[in-house]
């Protein structure tokens, strides 16, 4: 500012200011007049008295005459004598000029050229050179400012190649260098100059004391005459006048000097930068107010120094400064706090947005509440749980009372201080049809908000009521503990369970027993007809267990096919009762899909010997009791005895031996002759495996079958079997048939279609002389793949038998769409056969069906004639059974044929 300040000072921009500063301080500070000059004015008075103008040149040689007369020093004739007026006049004037010798000057001035182009150049205005000649030459041009006032006064003016002393110089004797000039000090007072009219002098008015030793100025005062300027302070001044201050001011010594801006400026912006550098530098009132001091000061110094000294402080300029620094500084102060209160405004506008945003998208339901329970905020979640269409403004009409309550609570233990139970807490409501079931929590915080009474800020409490809809949760939840605890596919009780309610109904009572269930052969069963019958199947067995007794009515599934059951109250008496209900119960068939289907059952009981019996011991030993079972042919049940934990053990020993048995040579084939009844010719045998283990001794199929079909050993005995069968039969007179049994599980883990080219490729034997025995539970399933394998097995010569047709899944419709050859009748119809019972009527359908299929029929378990008799006379093809023939060795079959079979039959 101080630059911008001394820039436009420099330029003369501030001049004005300075002006008007000027004139303020010389209108303050009056000064008056020395007296030692005299104005003698032509004015109205004396014009009105002479009568004409210009006036005779006499007149004024009167005048000058008179002044000397009366002691005038010097008279200053500010008379225009450039032209002759008529001889006589300007001979008189001469005269008196040349009388007085030297005490007149007379004005010298350049006029200006006027307006008209003729005109432009200077002119001098010089008195006639017989004037002259006895004066002095004075100048008394003046050149007033821009604005037309007159400020300054030269000190002299080259005039026609001379140096003329200005007439204020000469007056107050103070000469300078001609073509500078002074400031007049307006201060000066008008009326302290003495003034006296022109006439009163020729009338000899004046006291001579009045202008003895004093220099006279004679000249216009009117107004008629035009000789008048425009000053500061005093407004029109004649020309004398002018003089005459002028020549005071020199005189006395005030004229006025201005002194430059820029120092001062510069010391006004050392000290500001000062000021802004030091602790107080940013607070805004301070700087002012020292700015306002320094104004202050510059002001009243100004006033001051110029009434001493006449010496001008730029104290406008300065303040000038100091202001516009002041209000610049303001400015930006205001500005900054504008832009601090729009940033404030803004941050925090966006953070309720922020804020908002979280709220409304949050996937927790929010509802923000006042303590009054107004409601301030809530997410879309809320509104979606809540079910809010409108704009609930009341917590207790939004959320359920149970939840309003609660928040409420918290709030006003909040304000209190009080702990309160944070949660989260749950609550279930109504919502239409459904039941939700909501977790929830409330956190209470305080807020402060502008009062809208007084001028300071409330405390307000609001609490944030964050809500989860755990419907599916907890549903999800319970499901998990479900599955826990259940079995998924059957919703029976798993191990865990079962022990555990077994060991918490052991607590209370004595007389336990606890049943373990087996499905006999459920593996081969899952494999061949399919995961989906399988479980159809488990279910089945399960509701059944359900339905039949209802203390037995929770059921445990211990694995795949094995369940458990107990009963709180049972002797052993008891319990084998319930056992044989279950047995007969669950051997019923099931009716799975479109067909019919019946399965073996196997069962162990445990029963509480002492009160020291645990839950797990009693159901170990009942699957051991289980493992028993499994062992004996038919639905069977076991209690537990001491010796079943060695059999369980042998059982595992079993299982690892197989692996080795092969090897070992302990694996060999017995044939059971297969009988033409009528005619009762041997017309082959089935081979069927026998184990001869070096500890246990015999070990029956029965037992080792299902053993290697667990542990997949069934693949390489069977391909043992069909090779050993094969080569066998070579030696067995020609046209007679080996029939061999192929598990289900072969045709599921091998392929059996080369596994039977290699034993007739090895063997060499004619492939019609084999017969493949394959279960029917194979079939039910009918996967068409399984369909195209057996064709193409039997169109490689084999001959295809469905074994035990009619144990398990009877159903006759598939018969027709499968390739077979002949359809083994399961033993158990042979059971009251001979009686004429209900299994005579089977077997008569049966053989009507397999004749009218085209099929060969063969009835197996013949053991007495009776049942020989019966099933010939229904006209089955063929027959099996101890009554023709138990499995026997190699050697022993061979020899059949040198005998007559039939007639040790009959
Ligand atoms: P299966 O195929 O039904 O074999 C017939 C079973 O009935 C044989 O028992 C046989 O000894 C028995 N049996 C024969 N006639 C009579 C009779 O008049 N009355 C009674 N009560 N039973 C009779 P085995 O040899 O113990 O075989 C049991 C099962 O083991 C067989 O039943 C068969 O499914 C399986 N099996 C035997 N050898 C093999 C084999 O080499 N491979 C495969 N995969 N399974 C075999
Ligand atoms: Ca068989
Ligand atoms: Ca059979």
């Amino acid at each position: 500012m101080a630059l911008v300040a001394a820039t436009l000072d420099h330029v003369g921009a501030l001049d004005g200011a300075k002006n008007a500063e000027s004139e303020h301080r010389m209108a303050s500070v009056q000064h008056d007049a020395s007296g030692g000059i005299v104005f003698l004015a032509i004015d109205k008075k004396s014009l009105d008295a002479i009568g004409v103008w210009p006036w005779p040149r006499e007149l004024h040689a009167q005048v000058v005459t008179a002044l000397a007369d009366l002691g005038a020093t010097e008279i200053l004739l500010d008379i225009d004598l450039s032209t002759a007026s008529d001889s006589r006049s300007d001979t008189i004037l001469v005269d008196a000029l040349q009388k007085q010798g030297g005490v007149v000057m007379l004005p010298a001035f350049k006029q200006a050229g006027g307006v008209h182009a003729e005109e432009a150049a200077e002119t001098t205005n010089l008195p006639l050179a017989m004037f002259r000649t006895h004066s002095w030459l004075v100048s008394v041009n003046v050149t007033p400012d821009a604005d037309g006032r007159v400020r300054r006064y030269p000190f002299g003016q080259l005039i026609a190649d001379e140096d003329v002393p200005s007439a204020a110089s000469t007056l107050s004797g103070v000469f300078g260098t001609p073509s500078t000039s002074f400031e007049v000090n307006f201060g000066l007072r008008q009326d302290s100059v003495s003034r006296y009219s022109v006439v009163d002098l020729l009338e000899g008015r004046i006291p001579p004391e009045k202008i003895a030793g004093r220099s006279v100025v004679v000249g216009a005062h009117a107004i008629e005459l035009g000789d008048r300027f425009s000053v500061p302070v005093h407004g029109i001044l004649s020309g004398p006048m002018l003089h005459i201050l002028a020549a005071e001011t020199l005189a006395a010594g005030i004229a006025p000097v201005r002194l430059a801006a820029w120092p001062f400026l510069a010391l006004i912006a050392v000290i500001a930068v000062g000021a802004a550098l030091s602790p107080l530098g940013g607070r805004l009132r301070w700087l002012i107010g020292l700015y306002a001091l320094l104004a202050a000061a510059s002001e009243a110094g100004g006033h001051v120094l110029f009434a001493r000294t006449a010496l001008e402080l730029p104290s406008a300029i300065m303040i000038l400064a100091l202001a516009v620094t002041s209000l610049v500084m303001m400015a930006r102060e205001l500005d900054l706090r504008w832009w601090l209160v729009r940033l404030a405004t803004t941050q925090s506008t966006n953070m309720h947005r922020v804020l908002r945003r979280i709220i409304t998208d949050s996937s927790d339901a929010i509802v923000v509440v006042d303590e009054k329970g107004t409601v301030i905020e809530m997410s879309r979640r809320a509104r979606e749980l809540f079910e809010i269409d409108g704009q609930e403004r009341r917590l207790a009409e939004t959320v359920p009372p149970e939840m309003a309550a609660q928040a409420q609570a918290a709030m006003v233990a909040f304000r209190n201080g009080d702990v309160e139970d944070p949660g989260p807490h749950e609550l279930a409501f109504r919502r239409g049809e459904d039941t939700v079931r909501i977790e929830y929590t409330v956190t209470p915080s305080r807020l402060q908000r502008a009062s809208r009474t007084q001028h300071a800020l409330d405390d307000v409490v609001v609490g944030c009521v964050t809500a989860r809809d755990v419907t599916l949760t907890r549903a999800q939840e319970a499901r998990l503990d479900h599955m826990a605890r259940f079995d998924e596919l059957t919703g029976a009780m798993n191990r865990a369970e079962f022990l555990a309610r077994l060991r918490s109904s052991l607590e209370t009572g004595t007389g336990h027993a606890v049943f373990a269930l087996n499905l006999h052969r459920f593996k081969t069963v899952n494999a061949t007809l399919g995961r989906q019958v399988g479980d159809d199947l488990l279910r089945a067995f399960v509701k059944r267990i359900e339905l039949t007794d209802p203390h037995l009515a929770e059921v445990a599934r211990l694995g795949g096919d094995t369940f458990a059951l107990f009963c709180a109250e049972a002797d052993r008496l008891t319990a084998g009762l319930m056992g044989e209900g279950l047995i007969t119960s669950l051997s019923q068939p099931y009716r799975l899909g479109g067909s019919s289907a019946r399965t073996g059952i196997r069962l162990g009981i445990a029963i509480q010997a002492d009160a020291g019996d645990t839950a797990e011991r009693l159901l170990v030993q009942a699957e051991l009791a289980l493992d028993e079972a499994r062992q004996t042919a038919g639905d069977g049940s076991r209690f537990f005895d001491a010796q079943s934990s060695e059999r369980h053990a042998r059982l595992r020993n079993l299982e690892r031996a197989l692996w080795s048995s092969i090897q070992n040579d302990e694996m060999f084939l017995v044939y059971q002759p297969q009988i033409r009844l009528a005619g009762m010719t041997v017309i082959g045998a089935e081979a069927l495996v026998r184990w001869r283990h070096p500890e246990f001794g015999m070990v029956s199929p029965g037992e080792f079958i299902e053993l290697a079909e667990g542990n997949g050993f069934i693949e390489e005995l069977g391909r043992w079997v069909l090779e050993r069968a094969c080569r066998d039969a070579l030696r067995w007179p020609a046209g007679t048939t080996v029939a061999v049994n192929v598990s289900p599980l072969q045709f599921q883990r091998s392929d059996v279609e080369h596994d039977v080219t290699q034993a007739l490729e090895a063997s060499g034997l004619d492939p019609q002389r084999l017969h493949v025995e394959i279960t029917e539970s194979m079939f039910v399933s009918g996967a068409p793949e399984l369909i195209g394998t057996l064709e193409r097995l039997r169109s490689l010569g084999p001959s295809l038998a469905l074994d035990d047709f009619g144990s398990g899944f009877a159903s006759f419709g598939y018969l027709s769409s499968l390739p077979l050859d002949k359809i083994k009748l399961d033993r158990m119809f042979m059971q009251d056969v001979a009686e004429g019972g209900a299994n005579a009527a089977i077997v008569r359908s049966v053989r009507m069906l397999t004749a009218e299929l085209g099929l060969t029929l063969i009835c197996e378990g013949i053991e007495t004639a009776d049942e020989r008799d019966v099933i010939r006379a229904i006209g089955v093809d063929q027959g099996q059974g101890y009554l023709f023939g138990k499995p026997m060795p190699q050697d022993d079959f061979v020899a059949l044929f040198a005998t007559d079979v039939t007639r040790d039959a009959s």
